[in-house]
């Protein structure tokens, strides 16, 4: 029997995926990942979609959840309150979910420099818990409220809910909702811009656990693409972005973006 260095068993294909991603991201002036719930699932944040997706056992969220919200904050205000205990199990999931390797290794990147970026589809904060700075959350973060008006966005831990629906401290005029972006909702037009223009600066973009169907979102690397960039994706199952992508590592983020940063710091 012969010892094996512990790359030796992740098979040669996917060893090489990791040295090219390795190599394409310090050539790249900037780097960004956009992130989807792949991530998160590795953390044990369940998923919406699929067989034991939340919206499978709790049927489908109402489509017009924002017109609803629109028509009457009030009652809004209040049914969520209520609504808390219905979705008790999501709750908990996301209470005690924390970073995954994943996670750590994007942050590790944003500290040597090489990751610019990183715009995630989730809204656990996980990527804040992991000590991530630059991250735009297209969809809102659970941890918080926002401004319908002036996108202004707070902590929602310590936020004064005694008058509903509660009016924004600062621009005096808006009504201050979840942070989390609802069906039917827009895209906050601050992280749209700033996705943007990420997306134009971007020469190399991460594709972890997405697979960027959805608008905008699946917007931004066909954007790169177009521009002369590339796309790495990880992802351990194909995508549609898939064939755009220059190297495709076929593994779960936790595994496989450790080594990455693995062979930068000693490159
Ligand atoms: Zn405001």
């Amino acid at each position: 029997m012969t010892l094996r260095e512990p790359e030796g068993e992740l098979g040669e294909a996917l060893e090489r995926a990791i040295d090219e991603a390795a190599r394409l991201i310090g050539a790249s002036r900037h780097v960004v990942a956009l992130v989807g719930a792949g991530l998160s699932a590795e953390s044990g944040v369940p998923t919406f979609r699929g067989p034991e997706g939340l919206w499978t056992k709790h049927r489908e969220p109402d489509l017009r959840d924002y017109e609803r919200f629109v028509e009457d904050p009030k009652r809004w205000w209040e049914l969520r309150q209520e609504r808390a205990s219905r979705f008790a199990e999501l709750a908990q999931a996301l209470e005690t979910a924390v970073p995954n390797p994943g996670h750590f290794a994007l942050r590790d990147l944003e500290e040597m420099g090489r990751l610019q970026h990183i715009i995630t589809q989730n809204i656990d904060n996980l990527h804040q818990i992991a000590g991530s700075q630059a991250v735009t959350e297209i969809h809102g973060n659970r941890t918080k409220l926002r401004c319908v008006v002036c996108n202004h966005r707070w902590p929602l831990e310590g936020f004064p809910l005694d008058e509903l629906p509660p009016k924004c401290p600062d621009c005096k005029s808006g009504i201050v909702k979840g942070d989390t972006v609802m069906f039917g909702e827009p895209i906050p037009r601050d992280a749209l811009d700033e996705c943007i223009s990420q997306s134009r600066m971007c020469d190399c973009m991460l594709l972890i656990g997405t697979s960027a169907v959805v608008y905008p979102a699946a917007g931004f690397p066909v954007d790169v693409k177009s521009s002369g960039g590339t796309l790495i994706e990880v992802n351990p199952t194909p995508t549609p972005l898939t064939e755009l992508c220059e190297v495709v590592i076929r593994a779960p983020a936790g595994e496989t973006l450790p080594l990455v940063v693995q062979k930068l710091r000693a490159s």
